[in-house]
């Protein structure tokens, strides 16, 4: 186990910074966070790390002379318009930019020249707008939950309901990069061909949309043609997380989908901008609960030699519909399900481990998403199509009115969160058209 994967000095939970709104007891970006991402200020983007309510600017601080050693090599990497360059160098540089900041923010590790030197390289997180952080080449979304892979099966009247495969190996379907875009970004509702209720095949704008609620995980340094990742240094691969909305045309999916979805999912689909270390988030690692003692053991590339490293995160998340209706009367939404990571059966390392089994490259800045994570509960379910039976049995909002009938052709605005413990991971806003 390398310092990256054990908790240090980094995580503390005392440390406060000088910079008071991280020390919020809302705040998204603590000390202990520091996500990356890409920020446009006037007319530039350029890498940046969340600190409260402010941006620090890489470039500037580059300039200003605070950074040495690997933590001046990553930012060095993170002063043009994507991560890629800094995901290539492997976790290692990340994580020396990390511990430099963390000293350099902390309120009593951080002398006023300094100080004062950092303020110049602040800008403020309402004065910029998020980009996509990396050029993702490739999007593959896997499929980990096994009561949302049953959950559709039944609905598809698929016997049995989940696929053999299932808990033999991560089952994935290779995604559509191009059309990846940062949250915030509005959904143009998309035209598609699905069996409608006489099952006719028909074409136009779909009626009804869905979302699922999903995380992603960014591959930091790749992998060679032929070169397969074993298990144990999977992690080394991963640079962050986001979450993520892979937005479906559910119809269209399930009338086309005989090699795997295609038009019913390509239109789009959504990240949250600020990427979570994998570094951050080892605080919150867990073993993977969803494995039963009943369920077959993975074969030996999927199998850690140890067999106690974490595979998982203490990671909830959150969908929240606001209609048009609710906004109008400052209605903060209906929350529509709660949910957490153990609904994965499969570790983001053991779906990068498969993903690389066959000599496939991956490459700096390829997402892998871990497929709807649904749970075993009602209020758990990430996606409106196993909350209503494919549509037929409408769910209730707040304000009075249902979806997914009413939904047709509205504007709803959907709001997922995650969060780890106290720490709020990243925000994730939406709106449907
Ligand atoms: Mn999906």
């Amino acid at each position: 186990m390398n310092a990256m994967n054990a908790v240090n000095a980094t995580h503390d939970p005392s440390r406060r910074s000088w910079i008071e709104s991280a020390n919020l007891p809302a705040a998204e970006f603590p000390l202990q966070n520091l996500p990356l991402g890409i920020f446009l200020h006037k007319g530039h983007s350029r890498g940046g790390v969340a600190i409260g309510n402010q941006v620090i600017d890489l470039a500037a601080l580059l300039n200003v002379g605070l950074l040495g050693g690997e933590a001046a090599v990553a930012a060095a990497a993170s002063v043009g318009a994507t991560l890629n360059p800094l995901m290539a160098l492997g976790n290692q540089a990340a994580s020396a930019l990390r511990w430099r900041l963390a000293d350099l923010l902390d309120r009593n590790g951080c002398n006023a020249t300094d100080r004062g030197r950092l303020q110049q390289c602040l800008v403020p997180q309402a004065d910029v707008t998020m980009q996509l952080p990396c050029d993702i080449g490739d999007f593959t979304d896997f499929l980990t939950s096994a009561a949302h892979t049953e959950r559709h099966g039944r609905l598809k009247g698929l016997q049995p309901p989940l696929p053999p495969a299932f808990k033999h190996l991560p089952v994935a379907y290779h995604g559509r990069s191009s059309s990846i875009r940062v949250s915030g970004t509005p959904v143009c509702r998309p035209n598609g061909q699905w069996l409608d209720d006489a099952k006719v095949p028909r074409f136009g704008a779909v009626e009804s949309l869905d979302f699922e609620l999903e995380m992603g995980a960014f591959v930091g340094r790749g992998n060679a043609l032929g070169k397969p990742i074993p298990l144990c240094i999977a992690n080394e691969h991963i640079f962050g997380y986001c979450l993520l909305n892979d937005w479906s045309a559910k119809g269209v999916q399930w009338w086309e989908q005989v090699l795997g979805p295609f038009l019913g999912k390509s239109f789009m689909t959504s990240i949250s901008p600020w990427i979570v270390t994998s570094e951050a988030l080892v605080p919150f690692a867990k073993q993977n609960s969803a494995h039963q003692a009943s369920d077959p053991s993975p074969l030996g590339y999927l199998t850690d030699s140890e067999g106690t490293s974490p595979s998982s995160f203490s990671i909830q998340l959150s969908a929240t519909i606001r209609t048009a209706r609710m906004r109008a009367n400052g209605d903060s939404g209906t929350r529509i399900s709660s949910t957490s990571l153990d609904a994965m059966y499969w570790s983001f390392r053991q779906m990068l481990v498969h993903h690389a089994s066959n000599g496939c490259n991956l490459r700096p800045g390829d997402v892998l998403g871990s497929g709807t994570l649904s749970g075993d509960q009602v209020t758990s379910m990430g996606c409106l199509t196993e909350m209503t039976s494919a549509g037929r049995h409408p769910i209730s909002l707040g304000s009075g009115e249902q979806r997914p009938l009413a939904a047709r052709r509205r504007r709803n605005r959907l709001e997922c969160d995650s969060s780890a413990g106290g720490l709020r991971l990243c925000e994730f806003r939406q709106l449907q058209g």
